[in-house]
């Protein structure tokens, strides 16, 4: 049979895109047409109550599916970019779907935050466009499956003590034992699942399980639970249910009630693929859900240095107030990164940098900074900053006399325009681009000493200036420094080319600079792997993460919006707070330095 996809083939992959294994399969089963046979028009066994269910082929149809139970984090962008990504590549949709099986942990917050972050992304979900899938809107088809199961022989109602069930199920070297009620008839067990159902058992007195191989090597495949009784209430179904699927059972079924084609998940559930494969193979065979069914394949979940991700410390770092919310830009949150300064196109590239595989490594946080940087560079403005003044007096330059300077928006692209600064008798520089007695190889302003004159210093865009002196307080810090300037010296002139410097340091007018709240965030654990073999990952928290800082910066910042990305010259990438920045009081986050830092 020809297939529609055969047809009107979709539009390959952009040749930027970086190949990898799961990008060859989709291919490969896109040129094939592997899932054109199957018959699209909702499920033949299965009534959901989802509105949007999926009725037109595609060659394509990838996942999404996150639990409501927590903000997005920086691993879930690799999934996000590698699933909404490959359906965008071959003409496919990918659906948003919250996997909403654990009431207890879930909210309405969540999924809020969880939407917010994919259309942050830049991703559209659902065949429709954003329609969202909800894995309790397939309550009663759980039920059916289950039900079936049962009647199949598949499935039976297991009341052994939890600790009865786990001693009996084996470990590794040890097969498992059959349970005592693994031979009820099925009408019993259709019987006592009823009452399961019905709420005529206590929360956790028993539990609905596969019935396969208690000997299987793999212990997944051991007869695993598939319901549990739990008279929890649920954010959207409320108190519908006091039994709920659990995940290994729901997620199959999902996948393919949705006639999701590739069902992308991380490692950990590898060993969980022989389950899904069994679940959906018996269910397709009953006819109650479209053939072929999805397959999972796997890939390795992305482990950045130090970095946690599990959604449970999360949490614990936000519930403990280790941190100022889940969008602190210390979090790896996508809240947080954006925060931060992060843009989706930074953690694109990002993504793309670090690729798909199978192979369990970590990530160098120094990739995600580098990401940053290089998207930054061609487009954030540029701006002159001091993030620790010190005075610096031109002597020579009179009182109450201003000079106009003029700087490009950004150096790689003369389209953002100019800048114009003041340049003024008193000045605000940066402390340590003055050393009383200078270091080794130190070109900055220093002193004259033996007679000899200091070397002499561009002030960037302004004019080359020599240092005459300094002043100290009682405790010898450096109060001020003297210096005198060359008036035919300045950045621009055709005189300027007289004057050979070593050093050109940053600066702001007195007069002229505005005030700025500056946070300089450094990592948030000291360790590379903070919550390595179990260990407390509170015990790695640096306690130095945030330093807050009163600085001076130029006058064009006074329009800053907030979320605008600036580099302050020669400190770094710097972003005007979302939340806190205002044209009033200005709040700067460094995203991230020049250079890489890390390591040193
Ligand atoms: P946690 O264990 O911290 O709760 P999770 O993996 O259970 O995280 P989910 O909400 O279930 O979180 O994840 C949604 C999707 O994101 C899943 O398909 C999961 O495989 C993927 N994902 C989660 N963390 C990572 C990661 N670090 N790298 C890549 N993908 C990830
Ligand atoms: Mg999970």
């Amino acid at each position: 049979m020809q297939s529609a996809a055969a047809n009107n083939p979709p539009s390959l992959p952009a040749t930027h895109a970086a190949s990898h294994f799961l990008r060859t399969i989709v291919q490969n089963d896109v040129q094939q047409a592997s899932y054109a046979a199957r018959r699209w028009g909702g499920q033949p066994g299965l009534a959901t109550t989802h509105a949007a269910a999926p009725l037109d082929a595609q060659p394509v149809r990838m996942r999404f599916p996150p639990e409501p139970n927590g903000y997005l984090h920086i691993g879930h962008a690799k999934s996000i970019c590698l699933n909404f990504g490959l359906a965008r590549d071959f003409g496919g949709v990918c659906h948003l779907r919250f996997d909403d099986t654990n009431p207890e942990k879930e909210s309405i917050e969540f999924e809020r935050g969880i939407i917010d972050a994919v259309d942050w992304l830049g991703f559209n979900y659902g065949v429709n466009k954003n329609a969202l899938y909800y894995a309790s809107d397939y309550f009663d088809a759980m039920h059916a499956c289950a039900v079936h199961l049962i009647e199949q022989g598949l499935a039976y109602v297991d009341e052994q003590t939890p600790d009865q069930m786990r001693i009996n199920r084996g470990d590794f070297g040890k097969a498992g034992t059959d349970s005592p009620f693994r031979t009820r008839t099925v009408a019993q067990n259709l019987a006592r699942f009823a009452q399961m159902r019905a709420g005529e058992l206590a929360d956790g007195a028993a539990v609905l399980r596969a019935k396969i191989d208690m000997g299987s090597p793999n212990i997944n495949l051991r007869d695993p639970a598939i319901y549990r009784i739990r008279r929890a209430h649920h954010h959207r179904t409320g108190d519908a249910w006091c039994i709920y699927p659990m995940y290994t059972f729901a997620h199959p079924i999902e996948d393919a009630l949705e006639n999701i084609t590739h069902s992308i998940c991380t490692l950990e559930f590898e060993d969980q693929r022989a389950f899904y494969d069994w679940l959906l193979g018996h269910l397709s065979a009953g006819g109650l859900i479209n053939a072929p069914p999805p397959r999972q394949y796997e890939f390795a979940r992305l482990n950045l240095t130090y970095v946690v991700t599990s959604k449970r410390k999360l949490a614990q770092l936000v519930n403990d107030k280790h941190v100022h919310g889940w969008d602190d830009p210390r979090m790896p949150t996508l809240v947080g990164l954006r925060r931060r300064g992060y843009t989706p196109e930074a953690l694109k590239l990002f993504c793309e940098r670090i690729g798909v595989t199978k192979d369990y490594s970590w990530i160098d946080y120094s990739t995600l900074e580098g990401a940053l940087r290089d998207t930054l560079d061609p487009t954030a403005a540029r701006a002159m900053a001091v993030l620790n003044p010190v005075k610096l007096v031109i002597t020579n330059f009179e009182a109450g006399a201003f000079e106009d300077c003029i700087a490009p928006v950004n150096p790689h692209d003369e389209s953002q325009g100019k800048r114009r600064f003041q340049f003024g008798r008193e000045l605000w520089i940066e402390a340590d681009d003055f050393q009383i007695t200078p270091e080794k190889g130190f070109f900055r302003l220093t002193p004259p000493a033996n007679g000899a004159l200091g070397p002499r210093v561009r002030l960037k865009y302004g004019f080359v200036v020599e240092c005459t002196g300094f002043q100290q307080d009682a405790t010898g810090k450096v109060t001020h420094v003297h210096a005198t300037y060359f008036h035919d010296s300045k950045s621009g002139s055709a005189t300027s080319g007289n004057y050979k410097v070593k050093g050109v340091i940053g600066w702001v007018a007195a007069h002229d600079a505005l005030q700025a709240q500056v946070r300089l965030y450094d990592r948030l654990f000291n360790e590379e792997q903070p919550d390595a073999g179990g260990k407390d990952f509170l015990s790695a928290l640096n306690a130095n993460s945030l330093n807050t800082v009163q600085a001076y910066v130029e006058p064009s910042l006074a329009s800053a919006s907030a979320g605008e990305a600036f580099q302050f010259e020669r400190l770094g990438y710097f972003v005007a707070d979302r939340i806190d920045s205002t044209a009033g009081k200005l709040v700067f986050n460094r995203a991230v330095g020049l250079k890489d830092g890390w390591g040193k």
